[in-house]
């Protein structure tokens, strides 16, 4: 299986030996995250404990060590709390005009920078993704999405002339495990600049960054009430967006909820973002910049782990390149250092969930078994926690599971092609339709790719590049509505007329 060497690091002497050399542990320090034994919920301004009595156990999954307890709310809780959100919304937020919003917002950006150490170590904690990951993106754009929207809360009028926007009410917010603060930050950032309030469930699995954000929330003075944060089970989720006094509910997760929260919504008027699955094709021609392109391939979908909606999962490489580029790319792939997510010089971390690292074991299996060939770094992994090799699939029929479904791990399927047509034609042969990448140096088939690749996203010469001014979202099952950007604006808006 494995090609590579533990040791891929090596001096080259003059006479031709190779002297092996290995990086040192650089584990960024966990002291200044304090966590308590137990988080309830955040309504109304105040933590409160769960009507249930009950609480269920947050880990690492680094280390399989419990974190916390968490509060298993149960639906009078919801309903509590979209009471609060509705009472907020009437009496503070609504009324306030947009500067005022936005001085709130600005607030809260300023307070994730100055603790975005505690919040980067946090979402490595909790999540198992790579610090430098959660360090220089995660939090750093989670706060840029506050200041962007700050900056929009008293311009609505100008972002959208001649209509008379007005806030929805109450948001109802549910969100998944592989980004918890910055997809909290696409949700919250919106809504409040749009002058809604807010019921937001984090992901089970990684409860913790959105429980520190309440305590951001009263750190800033937010009214009581504007944002509230509930935790429980997925039918938790299903009663927060169920509840008919919600006005507007963004869900970002599993194309498999997104379609049963799609039933439970339809028919009534309550408006729906969905921000399902993918996977994503990442075309190179053989004219593209290799040794950006091998990056942006590793980026494309070892990225935290893989566990990325927009993840570049589906490699097409022009067949005149296709075996040196493969080659490359399993040499860089020898050189991802896997382990400790706490440590500055890993690359990928550990798997977010037992039952998610599960899957990704079953589909790899499936891939071996369909006759794909695989490729593993032989990289040791650490004993305990969940972890996974860097995993990269060649000679991958289109039909195959590994090509078809969303992985959601550092697994790539690498197929080929020989003409612009041919790439079309197989990158778009998805239920999917969230993003995708092309890397050539001619700027016409850039232009030709991006308007025939049924993706919401393309990126040109770079991949999973996030801005929160560009809008983000997809076509298909991959979802629909955007987020980011005014668009991202518009969905939490009605501008008269109808939306
Ligand atoms: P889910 O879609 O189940 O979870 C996303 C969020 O929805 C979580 O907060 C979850 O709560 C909540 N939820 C679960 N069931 C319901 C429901 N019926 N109604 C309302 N909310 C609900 O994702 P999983 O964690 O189960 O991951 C499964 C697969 O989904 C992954 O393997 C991956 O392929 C895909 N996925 C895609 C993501 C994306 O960004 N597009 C993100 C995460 C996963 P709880 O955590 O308590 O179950």
């Amino acid at each position: 299986m494995g090609r590579g060497t533990a040791s891929p690091n090596s001096w080259a002497l003059g006479d031709g030996q190779q002297v092996p050399w290995e990086y040192a542990p650089a584990p960024e320090s966990r002291e200044i995250v304090q966590l308590k034994s137990r988080y309830g919920l955040f309504i109304g301004g105040k933590e409160v404990a769960p009507r249930s009595g009950q609480w269920f156990t947050d880990v690492d999954p680094a280390t399989e060590e419990q974190l916390a307890e968490i509060a298993r709310a149960t639906v009078e809780d919801v309903d509590q709390a979209v009471g609060v959100a509705r009472r907020a919304f009437k009496r503070d937020w609504s009324t306030l005009p947009g500067s005022e919003r936005a001085k709130y917002l600005f607030r809260i950006a300023r307070i994730l920078q100055e603790r975005s150490r505690e919040f980067a170590v946090l979402e490595s904690l909790d999540g198992g993704k790579p610090i430098k990951e959660s360090r220089d993106v995660d939090v750093p754009l989670a706060a840029a999405h506050f200041w962007y929207y700050a900056g929009w809360a008293d311009k609505l009028e100008y972002a959208f002339p001649n209509r008379d926007p007005q806030p929805l009410g109450v948001a109802a917010q549910v969100i998944p495990w592989n980004f918890p603060l910055l997809m909290l930050a696409w949700k919250i950032a919106p809504a409040l600049a749009a002058g809604n309030t807010v019921v937001l469930k984090p992901a089970s699995a990684t409860p913790l960054s959105a429980l520190f954000f309440a305590d951001v929330c009263r750190q800033a003075d937010l009214p009581a009430g504007v944002v509230n944060i509930i935790t429980g089970p997925g039918e938790i989720g299903q009663a927060l967006v169920s509840h008919p006094d919600v006005d507007k509910v963004a869900f970002t997760g599993s194309t498999a909820v997104g379609k049963e929260i799609g039933r439970a919504v339809a028919g009534t008027d309550k408006a729906l973002t969905l921000e399902l699955g993918g996977k994503a094709a990442n075309i190179i021609f053989d004219d593209a910049p290799i040794d950006q392109a091998i990056e942006g391939v590793v980026n494309g979908i070892y990225f935290n782990q893989g566990e990325v909606c927009c993840a570049g999962s589906r490699l097409f490489v022009q067949e005149s390149i296709a075996a040196p580029f493969i080659e490359r790319l399993k040499d860089r792939l020898s050189t991802l250092r896997v382990g400790d997510p706490l440590d500055k010089n890993t690359d990928v971390g550990a798997i977010n969930n037992a039952a998610q690292l599960a899957k990704i074991e079953e589909l790899v299996e499936a891939g071996v078994a369909e006759g794909a060939d695989i490729y593993q770094p032989a990289c040791e992994l650490p004993a305990r926690g969940w972890f996974f090799r860097p995993t990269l699939f060649t000679n991958v029929a289109q039909s195959s599971r590994i090509a078809q479904e969303e992985i959601f791990g550092p697994v790539l399927s690498v197929l080929t092609f020989r003409t612009p047509a041919e790439a079309i034609e197989k990158a778009n042969n998805t239920m999917y339709g969230l993003s995708a990448g092309v890397w050539t140096e001619k700027g016409s088939r850039i232009l030709d790719m991006v308007s025939k690749l049924r993706a919401g996203v393309v990126w040109a010469n770079t991949f999973n590049r996030f801005d929160p001014t560009s809008p983000f979202g997809g076509y298909k099952e991959s979802g629909y509505g955007r987020e980011g950007g005014m668009h991202g604006l518009l969905a939490y808006l009605d501008l008269g007329g109808g939306h």
